[in-house]
């Protein structure tokens, strides 16, 4: 029998197939035990009319694998079709989006240097249960949906990863001053899972004051856990302050699925141009190791590339002049990642 885990992969929309290209060739040339299903989404089958822009072939795969390495897709405009990473969320209950946010100074540009946090997202309830009502012509409802197990789920998940990852600090945010019984509940039951791992320091900040915070002083933040609608929002303040959006990975985590992918889009003004940035899909994938028991190959990697920033190789998103040595394609900058493995 092979050694090697099956994981799924898409290779997706507009810059898709050449970032997941350079992503394999570096798991593979790093000697990740992998196998893969490769499954189609997006446009191509939307264009089928199948309106969750995934197959039931595709459904059967994540069933199979349980793990989800994920290109950026184009997500269509207008009705009728159904956000892929909504329905990927919700059917296969990945509760947890976790994004981690780090300066890569002095060889990315950022205001913010010492910045080092871990965005953990509520991922399946608030305003995105999709419960919505039109009442009148004139008024329409929008449900806040907050559960108190959802809220311990993903509370609990957040101080685990803190420890398991030597994180001193674990910061709620919500605005519990005006949603007092919604966002309430989440604060309580923060405070209430905050006992039971004493050696981890806890914060509490409204969110729109900790917004702010994270804008001006990022640095003060280590872990932070919060609601559906406010993670989405602060993740991507909180990549833009690391001035690396095209750096990023990310994660959507349930009890048995989980998904890793890059935070930026299908990038289509820079599509088929062999200039894209595989840096963030690079970095789900370095996130997906560690979650299917690889670390030892994800520290390499994640040592090459980062040898591969400092050495002044740039892809065009991040290239600045004095700092940056070589501005690099796609393929020639996964082979300088490849070169320092
Ligand atoms: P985008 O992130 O695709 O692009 C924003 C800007 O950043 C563009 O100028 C693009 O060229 C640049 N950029 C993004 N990734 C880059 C990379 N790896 N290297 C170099 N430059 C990069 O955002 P958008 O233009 O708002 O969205 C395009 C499409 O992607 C839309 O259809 C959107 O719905 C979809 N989208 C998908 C996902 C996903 O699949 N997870 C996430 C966000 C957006």
């Amino acid at each position: 029998m092979s050694s090697k885990r099956k994981i799924t992969v898409a290779y997706g929309d507009g810059i898709g197939p050449e970032i997941m290209e350079a992503t394999i060739n570096i798991l593979e040339a790093a000697g990740a035990q992998l196998e893969y299903d490769v499954i189609e989404i997006g446009e191509q089958v939307y264009l089928k009319g199948i309106s969750s822009g995934m197959e039931p072939s595709a459904f059967e795969s994540l069933r199979e694998t349980k793990v989800f390495l994920k290109a950026p897709i184009t997500t269509p405009q207008g009705g009728g079709f159904k956000s892929l990473n909504v329905t990927t969320r919700t059917s296969f209950g990945l509760f947890a989006n976790v994004r981690p946010c780090k300066a890569f100074s002095p060889f990315i540009h950022t205001h913010f240097p010492k910045t080092d946090m871990v965005i953990i997202r509520e991922n399946e309830e608030d305003l995105y249960a999709g419960i919505e009502h039109r009442g009148t012509q004139e008024v329409v409802q929008s449900i806040k949906l907050i559960s108190q197990p959802g809220s311990e789920k993903i509370i609990r998940y957040a101080f685990e990863y803190a420890k398991k990852y030597g994180r001193k600090k674990v910061t709620c945010m919500t605005k519990d001053n005006i949603m007092k019984l919604a966002d309430g509940l989440f604060h309580r039951t923060f405070d209430e899972i905050a006992k039971e791992y004493p050696s981890i320091q806890t914060d509490h900040k409204i969110i729109d004051i900790g917004t702010a915070l994270i804008a001006d002083r990022p640095e003060i933040f280590d872990v932070i856990v919060t609601l559906n609608l406010y993670g989405d929002i602060i993740s991507d303040v909180a990549a833009q302050v690391t001035g690396s959006v095209g750096l990023g990975g990310s994660a959507n985590v349930g009890e048995e699925v989980a998904m890793f992918e890059a935070i930026h889009g299908s990038a289509p003004d820079i599509a088929g141009m062999g200039i894209a940035n595989p840096s963030g899909l690079l970095n789900g994938a370095i996130m997906m190791l560690v979650h299917i028991g690889q670390p030892e190959v994800a520290e390499k990697i994640s040592n090459a590339w980062m040898k591969t920033l400092e050495d002044g190789i740039h892809t065009g998103d991040v290239y600045q002049e004095g700092i940056s040595t070589i501005k690099a394609g796609t393929k020639e900058f996964a082979q300088a990642v490849i070169d320092r493995l």
